[in-house]
């Protein structure tokens, strides 16, 4: 059985670190579903294993199956459990230092007291030594002369095989894995007793929901070393590398790891991956993979001369694929955010079969003709657990949402009863089940609830909650920026030239960003120069996953934008057989998909709408959406050449689409009067007032 998800925690046993996230921290990498996610730190070590407790159980309802690496050893060398505690058994070692160790929100502990009371319990100096001060503690030796590691080695089976230096007996001077052992197991022992949760290799772990593993950092130095550029944090690159490593591994490859350890593994512990650190290294190191967009995405058939839009839409919607990453947040924060995965419920809904009326319950059916039913004392409400039994023809009242107490099937709606004192008259027939919901009836455990890509709206989040899903993995927002040309263009609010207009692109554009989910960064504006416009596409594909610029995108001379995608080798001029919409200028710039949108306002506006919004759409991880219009009578009378898509700036009223009185693309205000677009058809040549015309209100582009 594979893991879905892999955590590799970097333990510690000092003091409560920075709030800003820092080396001292306790760290944790995540890889789900194949996706890196961002390291998780923590502070101090109670808030890691609250924190730790709940992600497992977060993972087991959401039925993915775990794996937790932490970087400290789970055993001592065989033959020290036995002098402390009696028995072989590492796991009665960890419950022995579950009992044993202090630990505070500061991180102030009591290792070293630990450390000297079983150095008594060992013949001769040590094992354990190293201290933070020469005077204190005088049964823990400051240096290492003089040690005696007896009745048992100094080193595990595990330490040799993965050449580690390091020794658990040592508590001072880094590396200071002896802390970090004693600061851990107690913890272990805590986390081990959660439903579900095995420890390796110690317990069958083969089919276990959750299993916890020793890994070590150490085995894949070399990747971390090369990951590690200046300014970032070790600690947090290692955890990172390695779960990304386990994660990346063919299944059979972890398993077979896994497997592999000697005998003395079933009491020292031992290292997941030791000698293995050649495959682990390799698998840690990104491979260099091709860009998810190909380089000729853009591309259109040859010797098409005005491509129709549906064979552009389709072309589009062919070659886009997903860029964006993954995170884990909280569902009540997921609003209009994209589902990274399948979820499945891991409750019913209801989880009792319940009322769903005030009344009283019984044993149904009830048969045609007049009852006295007497009633059983007590009362079943909502959200109170039924205990007791109604007796064989007996009632009992009950409350809507109550679930069913035993020997209730049936309800009878209150307003169907006379009551009487201690029994109910009522008229039958009443079918068995009646006023009552069956367990699951909505939504049964472990259905899939919402599909991957889904784009959450506030029903979701009702119905995520009402199964019990409270975390959901999402797509990152996909972030876009955007950039308008023209040396004609000023910002509002500057002041303009005769010759000047305002920009009015950018706003829009970025505004319909923010509604289409996505992340607006605004790059500003670029004059009509190509080295300022290639700095600032460079700038905007380092900050962003895609470009929209305005302007610029035919094929005269000041139309910088088609020339520079054109000179990168990845950029068509999309002649599409639509108005408004001069040519479309689609290319890759540094494997970021630019659209080259038209300058005018009501092309920017459409094009937009129809090309990019589905094409950002499925970039950022969610299917390619329809707007969804319908046909409605025209109010209007217009000719159109046929073999072109026409969209008319309109508005419903009366029941008709009524469009705009001019078609100029120059004029904004029928922008802003328009409530929706009127698609025509490539065909339509003659619409005529009453014919039925297909109205897409801004609504359905989610505006
Ligand atoms: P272009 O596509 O650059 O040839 O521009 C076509 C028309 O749209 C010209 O009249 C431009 O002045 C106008 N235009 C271009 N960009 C903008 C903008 N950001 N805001 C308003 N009008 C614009
Ligand atoms: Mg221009």
């Amino acid at each position: 059985m594979s893991f879905d998800t892999i955590a590799v925690v970097d333990w510690s046993a000092a003091k409560r670190a920075p709030a800003r996230p820092s080396k001292d921290a306790i760290w944790v990498g995540i890889t789900r579903a194949g996706y890196d996610e961002e390291p998780v730190y923590h502070r101090n070590r109670i808030d890691a294993e609250a924190w730790l407790a709940e992600f497992i159980a977060t993972e087991r309802a959401a039925g993915r199956r775990l794996l937790v690496g932490f970087d400290f050893p789970f055993g001592y060398p065989a033959g020290f459990a036995r002098l402390v505690t009696g028995s072989d058994d590492p796991l009665t070692l960890w419950d022995w230092f579950a009992d044993q160790i202090e630990d505070t929100p500061e991180g102030e502990n009591n290792r070293f007291a630990v450390a000297e009371r079983l150095n008594r319990l060992a013949p001769g100096p040590g094992p354990f030594w190293g201290k933070p001060n020469p005077d204190g503690w005088p049964d823990l030796p400051y240096r290492k002369e003089g040690i005696r590691f007896a009745p048992f080695a100094e080193r595990r089976a595990c330490d040799h095989a993965a050449k580690a230096a390091s020794s658990c007996f040592q508590m001072n001077y880094p590396p200071t894995v002896g802390g970090q052992v004693m600061m851990g197991l107690p913890m272990l022992s805590r986390l081990r007793r959660l439903p579900g949760v095995a420890a390796w290799p110690f317990q069958p772990w083969q089919d276990a929901p959750v299993v916890l593993a020793e890994i070590w950092p150490g085995l894949i130095e070399p990747a971390v070393k090369a990951a590690s550029a200046k300014g970032t944090i070790r600690d947090r690159e290692q955890v990172r590398l390695l779960a990304r490593a386990l994660a990346a591994l063919p299944l059979d490859g972890l398993i077979k790891m896994m497997a592999d350890h000697s005998a003395e593994a079933k009491e020292e512990g031992w290292i997941l991956g030791a000698g293995h650190n050649d495959t682990l290294i390799r698998h840690a190191t990104p491979v260099l993979a091709p860009p998810p967009l190909r380089n000729d995405c853009f591309a259109l058939p040859a010797g098409v001369d005005w491509t129709p839009v549906d064979e552009a839409l389709a072309l589009l919607r062919d070659r886009l694929a997903s860029v964006t990453g993954t995170e884990t947040i909280a569902t009540a924060d997921a609003l209009g955010r994209i589902l990274a995965a399948d979820v499945t419920a891991p409750r019913s809904n209801p989880p009792l079969p319940n009322t769903a009326v005030d009344g009283y319950g019984f044993a149904g059916p009830l048969s045609e003709g007049d009852h006295v039913i007497p009633l059983t004392p007590g009362r079943a409400a909502a959200g109170l657990a039924q205990t007791g039994t109604v007796p064989p023809g007996h009632a009992i009242r009950i409350l809507t949402g109550a679930s069913l107490p035993a020997g209730v099937d049936t309800v009878i709606l209150q307003e169907d009863v006379t009551l009487g004192e201690g029994a109910i008259a009522c008229r039958g027939p009443l079918k068995r089940g009646a006023n009552t919901r069956r367990a699951g009836e909505d939504v049964e455990q472990g259905a899939t609830v919402l599909p991957k890509g889904r784009v959450l709206g506030a029903p979701d989040l009702a119905l995520l909650s009402a199964v019990g899903v409270d975390r959901v993995m999402l797509r990152k927002p996909l972030r876009v920026a955007v950039i308008s040309t023209g040396d004609e263009l000023v910002d509002p609010g500057s002041p303009a030239q005769p010759g000047q207009i305002y920009d009015a692109n950018r706003p829009m554009l970025l505004a319909l960003l923010r509604r289409f989910g996505a992340i607006p960064v605004d790059m500003g504006r670029a004059t009509d120069d190509r080295a300022a416009l290639r700095a600032r596409l460079d700038a905007a594909a380092d900050m962003a996953d895609a470009v929209l610029t305005s302007g610029g995108a035919s094929a005269g001379d000041e139309d910088h934008v088609s020339a520079l995608l054109t000179e990168a080798g990845a950029m068509t001029l999309w002649r599409i057989a639509m108005k408004p919409g001069r040519p479309l200028a689609l290319g890759l710039w540094q494997g970021k998909p630019v659209f080259g949108l038209p300058g005018n306002p009501v092309a920017a506006l459409v094009c937009a709408l129809i090309f990019a919004r589905p094409a950002l759409a499925q970039l950022a991880g969610a299917p390619w959406p329809e707007p969804q219009g319908f046909d409605v009578p025209a109010a209007f009378e217009k000719r159109k050449k046929p073999g072109r898509r026409e969209y008319l700036r309109a508005r419903m009223r009366d029941g008709r689409a009524e469009v705009f009185a001019s078609e100029g693309s120059g004029r904004i205000s029928g922008l802003s009067w328009a409530e929706g677009l009127v698609e025509l058809g490539d065909d339509a040549c003659h619409i005529r007032p009453g014919d039925p015309v297909r109205f897409l209100p801004y609504a359905s582009f989610g505006l």
